[in-house]
């Protein structure tokens, strides 16, 4: 029954990853999931995090204030990180061939992947803000 158990909470805590586009923390996920599963801590998210990872079926994108964000969605697409509320949010930039690299083409490098992050103000944030 303990396998049991096991497996139900890494499940729960990949579903949870993959229930938000807010590219979550562990922490967050521990947040989340600990009222319905009471005997939740903290390193089993983090260990069951960090498989997944090893698996690739979750992504790292970044380290906001020594926590990893991570990214249930582990196809190529890029980022916009802001320095001010910390939210990371998808950006579908993608280019489609090379001509939309022309600094790494200029070094013969055959672009197959790109992952960027801009980092910046977010639109809220920028309201907010004093001009
Ligand atoms: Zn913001
Ligand atoms: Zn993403």
């Amino acid at each position: 029954m303990a396998k049991r158990n096991f497996s139900s909470k890494r499940n729960a805590i990949y579903n949870a990853v993959c229930s938000t586009d807010t590219h979550p923390s562990a922490r967050w996920v521990y947040e989340t999931l600990k009222p319905s599963i009471p005997d939740l801590s903290l390193g089993t998210v983090y260990r069951n995090i960090a498989l997944f990872k090893d698996e690739g079926k979750i992504r790292v994108i970044c380290n906001i204030n020594g926590e990893e964000r991570i990214d249930g969605v582990t196809s190529p697409h890029s980022h916009c990180v802001c320095t001010c509320c910390n939210s990371v949010t998808d950006v579908d930039d993608n280019a489609q061939n090379s001509d939309d690299y022309p600094a790494p083409a200029k070094l013969g490098f055959t672009v197959k992947s790109r992952d960027i992050i801009y980092y910046g103000i977010c639109a809220k944030c920028s309201e907010r803000l004093p001009h």
